[in-house]
Parts: structure tokens; sequence; C-alpha cells
């Protein structure tokens, strides 16, 4: 489809907008939204590859200036790392290249000369870093060491690649951190991980669940990690949000990071290590969850425009001198808001009409429209819609100021409660094993009692793999199945009703016990 129709020099009303609904078919909504909304561009050049334009930087500003705040706070420092990393140094942890590998994309050249010892592009920087902490850690009193960077990373993901969610370069930011004791690592962990639900929750309006991942879907070479869990609810897929691990001894042990202990002199202690990050993912998880058949809708603590003023009712009858009062009373509600400090902003493009405009910034998820013409203008007031709800009102002029933030947050409210809801209304609580994958079918999650047995989770993915008749019709005439569950989490807050020594895992072949109540679903 053109992107805008011109007809006669003009803009028409039916142009842009999205042509896929969301319930249809989700995955060419999602492409088709990320692209008109210009967040995305995909990089023809190489596949799995993305440009990420203004639009999606700006959200992404806005996180890393939120959380970089609360991690300073912390005592976390900033750094920056090479780029590539050596075999030899990743190899030091077998686990974690054994992860790795498969990712890894190698330089091999120099110009068209071979390079000696090829490097790989880093997947995520514990090798790159360690050995400098093995250098700067020289006594306890160095401890904790914090730092953090931002930057991008590569993997060289063989699963099909969705802008924002599995890309093969995203941006990040990965922290990496040494203590003295387990305790203090953990608690880090945790303090991390409440920062990672706080990104999701208080700025994207998304609900996460916190907790650990099983020994499965640890990170390579790590101890635990926890993790905040997201769902998509056009899906039911679930999504591993972001990710703070404890690293344990494994990388010191490896790469001899160590201290004298303070209370046993002669004696080394090996440090306890963490990392942590954050990926792009986040963008789009948000856009999935909220977006509609008109496009994005953006919270509105991460919108770029928060409130857009469109000047309407303009007709050609209407006086020269009346078109200019109307268009100066907009900007001065625009440059009202400004100084209120809401990013406000008034949009008088010429040859566009009203209707035209509406799509538009409905398309690029603006959270409030403000309109205002001679009708609005003689009873003092401004009209507004709400992006998430279409909801319609007026506000008083001399009310803006506090009117709008008021709405404005009211919009991050109700768009979290709204996600928040169809999340909890979709993680089924299960102690039937035949309802499980119908559960799935009808886009849920589940959460059920597991043994944690690493064999135990790879055979419950063969089981629940489904041929559901709504599934994919494939080109012989079958249906595709669906792909089988893999555990998400075991959330922190467990549900009541797991009896330890008596209730068994659910897996019908299995005979061990329940260790933990376990969220399963379809994922990402
Ligand atoms: P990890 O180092 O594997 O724990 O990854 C940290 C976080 O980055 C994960 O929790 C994901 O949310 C995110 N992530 C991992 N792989 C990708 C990818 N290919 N594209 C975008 N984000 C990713």
């Amino acid at each position: 489809k053109a992107a805008v129709p011109v007809v006669g020099g003009k803009k028409t009303d039916d142009i842009i907008g999205i042509t896929v609904p969301k319930n249809e078919d989700f995955s060419a909504w999602y492409q088709e939204v990320v692209l008109k909304s210009e967040m995305v561009e995909y990089y023809n050049e190489i596949a799995g590859f993305f440009v990420l334009r203004p639009a999606s930087m700006y959200i992404w500003g806005v996180i890393r200036t939120w959380f970089s705040a609360r991690i300073e706070a912390m005592g976390v420092e900033e750094t920056s790392f090479p780029l590539f990393l050596s075999s030899k140094s990743l190899e030091k942890e077998k686990d974690h290249v054994d992860g790795f590998a498969p990712e890894l994309a190698w330089v091999t050249k120099a110009g068209d000369k071979d390079l000696e010892v090829p490097v790989a592009i880093r997947p995520t920087s514990e090798a790159v870093m360690y050995p400098y902490y093995a250098k700067w850690i020289r006594s306890h009193r160095d401890l904790p060491l914090r730092l953090n960077q931002w930057n991008s990373v590569v993997r060289w993901e063989a699963k099909q690649t969705t802008p924002f969610l599995r890309t093969r370069e995203f941006l990040w930011q990965e922290g990496h951190t040494a203590h003295l004791t387990e305790e203090l690592a953990g608690k880090e962990v945790l303090e991390i991980l409440d920062l990672y639900a706080g990104v999701y929750e208080q700025l994207l309006a998304v609900p996460v669940v916190k907790g650990r991942k099983t020994e499965n879907e640890k990170f390579a070479g790590g101890y635990y990690t926890t993790t905040v869990e997201g769902y998509i609810p056009s899906n039911g897929r679930g999504i591993q949000g972001a990710t703070s691990h404890c690293l344990g001894q494994n990388f010191s042990k490896m790469f001899d990071i160590t201290v004298e202990d303070p209370n046993k002199r002669g004696e080394h202690i090996h440090v306890w290590q963490n990392s942590w990050g954050l990926s792009t993912r986040v963008i789009g998880v948000m856009v999935m969850i909220h977006g509609d058949d008109k496009g994005l809708v953006l919270p509105p603590r991460v919108a770029r425009i928060q409130s857009i003023v469109v000047p309407v009712g303009i007709t050609a009858k209407m006086s020269p001198e009346d078109r200019k009062n109307l268009e100066a009373k907009a900007d001065d509600i625009a440059q009202t808001l400004k100084t209120a400090g809401i990013r406000a902003d008034v949009d008088h493009r010429d040859g566009y009409t009203p209707a035209w405009k509406f799509n538009d910034w409905e398309l690029r998820g603006v959270p409030l429209r403000l309109e205002f013409g001679p009708k609005d203008a003689a009873k003092e007031v401004v009209s507004f819609a709400r992006r998430d709800t279409g909801e319609k009102g007026a506000i008083p002029l001399a009310e803006v100021t506090t009117k709008v933030p008021e709405l404005l947050e009211t919009i991050q409210q109700d768009m979290y409660n709204k996600a928040e809801k169809s999340f909890r209304e979709h993680r089924i609580q299960l102690t039937d094993w035949d309802k499980v994958v119908p559960a799935l079918d009808a886009k849920n999650v589940v959460i059920i009692p597991f043994c944690l047995e690493p064999k135990c989770e790879e055979r419950i993915k063969e089981l629940t793999v489904s041929t559901s008749p709504e599934n994919e019709l494939l080109p012989e005439g079958k249906r595709a199945p669906s792909m089988g569950m893999k555990s998400l989490c075991i959330p922190f807050e467990q549900p009541e009703g797991l009896v330890e020594g008596q209730t068994k895992c659910l897996n019908p072949e299995c005979s061990a016990l329940a260790k933990n109540w376990v969220m399963f679903g379809r994922s990402y």
C-alpha cells in the first residue's frame, strides 16, 4: 500500500493506518505497527538486524535515564569494555561457552589477511570483563565492585527473529558486580530484579511475574537466574522480560578473582558475582500488549509527545484573521502545557485534514489528543480524546495544567490495570494434567506442581505439543503443531495448596514429588 496517496496536491483521509486486525494475524499486525509508527526499519542487507528509529530510541532513552539514576544511587558505575572476545577467555567457563558458542559471530580477517587468532563479537561480556576484575580486585576493600555498560551485543539467533523481541544485535545494559559474600550478592540480584519490574510496570504499564528460572532455563554458567516474566494476551505466549543472575563463584574460580578473607588471615575467598541485563525487547513487549487496530498505544510516561493539540473546524469560509486567532490559541494551549512540564505539541501541518491528523497521531500512539476549534473557543474549553479507550470529553481552558496531567496519569494507570487483569485471568493454576493443553490452546499460561527435574521439564515440552483446530493451516492441509510449553519461572509468590512430601509432579509420567508451583507456557 502506498504510504500517503496524494490527490490533487492534497492528502486524503483514507491513508496510513493498520490494515491487518490484531486478532486476525498477530505477527503481521505487529510488523505493520512497528514499521508504520516509524519505530523500526528492517535492515534488508542482513537478516535479523533492525534500525531503531527516533520513535523507539526515545523510549529506550526514558528507560535508560530512569534505570541509570537508580543503579547510580546503588553505587553502580559506568564502564566501557571492548566489543571483541578472545576464544581463550570465553572457554574458561565451560557451561558459558557451551551456552553461547552456537550464536557467536566471528571475525576471521583483517583486510585480506586471515587473523592469526579469530575474535568473537561479545554475546554478553562476562568473559571480556572478568580478567580485569581479577586484576582490579586485590582486597576485600575493593568490594563490592559494581560496573555497568550500555552497549549492543550480537547473538546470531537461529530462531525466528522479531523486531525488538529477538534480534541478532540488540541494545541493552549489562551490569557486572562482585561481592564478598553470597548473601550480599543475593540481595543485589533482587534489588535489580525489582528495578526491572519497575521498568515494565511503572514506565511501560506492563505487568510481570517475578521468579527464579529452573535449571534448564538459567543463564549458561550461572548459579541461579531470577527473571521478570511477561505475557502476550494475543497469542497466550510468555516472554522472558529481563534477567538478574547470581553467577555464584563459578566465574571467579575460572578467572581467579579472589580476596583475602577479612576474618582469616592468609586464606583466600573467591568473590561472589552477579550479572544482569535488560534489552530493547521491553519495547516490543509494550507494543504487543497495548497496541490496537489503529496502531501504537503508548503509556504516557514513555511517550515523546504525551499530548498533541490539533486545531479543528477551520473552514474555507473562515476569515484569515479568525483562523490566525484560532491557531494562536492552539499554540497557547500547547505552550501552557509545556510550561507545566507536559510533553505537548501542536499540529499545524498544512494540507492535511483533522481526520488525517487524528489517524496519524493514533497510529503513533500519542496518549492524549486535544482538539481545539471555534466551538471549543466559544465555550472556553478544549476537547480531548484518549488514545487507550477512545473516551472523549472537554476540559476548561483554565484547568488544562491540572486536568491534563491528571488524565495522563489515569491513562497510565488504566493501561496497567487492563494488562494486569488480562495476565491475572490467563495465569491458570492447574492440578489436572488433562486440562493443561486445552488451557494453553485457550491462550493461557499455567501454574502447576512440578518436581524441578530437567529431564521431566524436557518431557513436558514434548507432551504438550498440540494440534488444535485453530492452528496455522499448512499447505498440505494439515494443522501445524503448536509448540510445547516450557517453564517460565518458579514464581516468588507461591500459591497455596502444595503439600510437601505429598503433592506429586503434574507430569503423568513422572513419579517424583512436586517441589514448587511453576509457571509454564508457550513462549517466545
Ligand atoms: P541474558 O544475558 O541471556 O540473560 O539476556 C538478558 C536479557 O536480554 C534477557 O532477559 C532478554 O530479555 C534479552 N534478550 C536475550 N536475547 C535477546 C535477543 N536476541 N534480542 C533481544 N533481547 C534479548
